[in-house]
């Protein structure tokens, strides 16, 4: 079992101001930030990102909507990090997400909810690695 995972502050948390709460709530959770940017993905940058959704139908609205403003990315470490951060971040559907978690909290629908978190070790790796070199890792 890896200890990394991959996560971005969607272009929702970033426009509404959450940021800070949203760091300071991975913080408090016990996870260590491994690498970090504050950048913006373009419509084909995001297409790339989200390839295995390709097929389904919001795929459009998923892309046009992660490349509408800026995001931040980043690696976290922590044991058993890619199930703890799932359980942190709530359900897809903020409507279904348990209270006290992040999509709870500051998600506002289905497809703009607030924060990305890898679904298994293999794709943590992967999406790390889209964004960040061996260098920008400390
Ligand atoms: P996650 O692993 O909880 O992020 O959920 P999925 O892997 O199923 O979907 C990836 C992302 O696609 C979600 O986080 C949403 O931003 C978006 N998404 C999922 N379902 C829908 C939907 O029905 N409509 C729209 N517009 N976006 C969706």
């Amino acid at each position: 079992m890896s200890n990394l995972t991959f996560t971005m502050i969607k272009p929702d948390a970033v426009r509404n101001g959450n940021i800070g709460n949203i760091l300071q709530m991975i913080n408090n959770a016990g996870f260590r930030i491994v690498a970090m940017k504050y950048t913006r993905l373009s419509l084909d940058q995001a297409g790339k990102f989200y390839e295995v959704h390709k097929e389904r139908p919001f795929y459009g609205e998923l892309t046009e909507f992660m490349s509408s403003g800026s995001i931040v990315a980043a690696i976290l470490e922590k044991e058993n990090a890619v199930a703890d951060f799932r359980t942190l971040i709530g359900a897809t559907n903020p409507a279904q997400a348990e209270e006290g978690t992040i999509r709870k909290k500051y998600a506002t629908s289905i497809g703009e909810n607030a924060v990305h978190g890898s679904d298994s070790d293999e794709n943590a790796l992967i999406e790390g690695a889209f964004f960040f070199s061996g260098l920008e890792r400390f």
